[in-house]
């Protein structure tokens, strides 16, 4: 016989999630929570996974049924105990691994530590000891009237899995007839009259349940890089970050030549994967003739809006060997953050000579190399 079956509860709607469908079925990057939720259990020891599923989503949970033979389908009931008591009808192995489908960051480590703890100990129950300093309260009509400190030490937050001999939780749903618990341990205890054993969780266990969460855990980050060089030259004005820097000569090219505003325009577009600024901007269309670079960027932040992004942050080095440009750079970074409407601190530039070595160490040109990072978390 096989060591553990998976009760796996999705019979929820998700609601508090405001989705508008079962938050199970939201995308986290190419797979829905659900899925990762079922590849935790992908693992040997591990014969069958039931998932007690909510009957709107059938056809979702069918599909996936395809895509693993452990997997077995259980319509849940109207709550929680109901949905784990019709799974447990398909559980016959030693033990059965109580889970919710919500909590799909569970560690690997923690997983096995509860398996291993269930066969040294008859039963695991995962936890975490609480952060927060915590009060009890005393409520009238929903509304507190008066709290009082406890010891957070004396206090721990309750996880799931939850693993029992599948032949005792069993007998325990039975003797429940019906009556509703927030979790299977609290069950477990009451009707077997055994105490549970406790392995400690992890905090990366989350268990999905408010907007909040949906939205920490689909928000990526995007990083994108930047170069370019242009070659200096005499009766032009040297254009830096939108700001004149006081030189004898300046930058030759179509527009202003504002290299460093070239640069972190290329950065953020190959964050979006969108082509770079020679496509968008081609230097042989006549209304680029001299433009202000700065014009330039603000039509790059708008594609940043258009694709619900968020610049996180730009940094960019600017390799000149004159003229020494470290007095100047507190007022590019200001102005540079006003044109794209971020914080001051949220834009890095730095400058660098080259040691007299390569073209700009001549004089030639000044180059200049740029990182943006966005995120997705507008
Ligand atoms: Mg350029």
């Amino acid at each position: 016989m096989s060591k553990f079956d998976v009760i796996l509860a999705c019979g929820g709607s998700g609601s508090r999630c405001n989705l508008g469908y079962n938050k199970l079925l939201l995308d986290i990057g190419g797979m829905t929570l659900l899925q990762k939720a079922l590849s935790l259990f992908y693992h040997e020891d591990i014969d069958k996974i039931i998932i007690a599923y909510n009957k709107d989503d059938l056809s979702v949970v069918s599909q996936y049924k395809d895509e693993h033979k452990k997997i077995v389908l259980c319509e849940g009931g109207t709550t929680r105990t109901q949905s784990i008591a019709n799974a447990l009808k398909y559980a016959d192995s030693e033990y059965v691994i109580i889970h919710d489908g919500a909590r799909a960051f569970l560690p690997k480590k923690c997983l096995e530590d509860g398996m291993r703890d269930a066969i040294a100990y008859g039963t695991s129950v995962l936890y975490t000891p609480s952060p927060d300093s915590l009060r009890q309260i005393k409520t009238e009509n929903g509304a507190i009237i008066s709290s009082f400190p406890v010891d957070r030490n004396a206090i721990i937050k309750i996880q799931t899995p939850q693993i029992f001999p599948t032949d005792e939780l069993k007998q325990a749903y039975n003797l429940a007839a019906g009556s509703q618990y927030t979790d299977d341990a609290t069950l477990y205890e009451y009707f077997i009259q055994k105490p549970v054993h406790l392995t400690l969780g992890s905090p990366a266990n989350i268990k999905v349940t408010t907007p909040e969460d949906c939205k920490a855990i689909t928000s990526g980050v995007l990083v994108g890089n930047g170069w370019d060089t242009h070659r200096l030259g005499e009766g032009r004005k040297l254009i830096l970050g939108g700001i004149e820097v006081p030189h004898t000569k300046g930058l030759i090219a179509h527009s202003d030549g504002d290299v460093l505003i070239h640069a972190i325009m290329d950065a953020l577009l190959s964050a979006m994967h969108e082509r770079d600024i020679g496509v968008l901007f081609p230097d042989t269309d006549d209304k680029y003739k001299d433009i202000s670079s700065v014009l330039l960027l603000k039509e790059v932040m708008k594609l940043v809006k258009s694709h619900s992004l968020k610049v996180r942050s730009v940094t960019a080095v600017i390799m000149a060997q004159k003229p020494k440009l470290s007095p100047y750079i507190p007022a590019i970074q200001k102005n540079l953050a006003d044109i794209m409407e971020l914080d001051e601190d949220s834009v890095s530039i730095s400058a660098t000579t080259t040691e007299k070595l390569g073209m700009a160490g001549r004089e030639e040109g000044i180059s200049v190399s740029s990182v943006a990072v966005l995120c997705d978390c507008v």
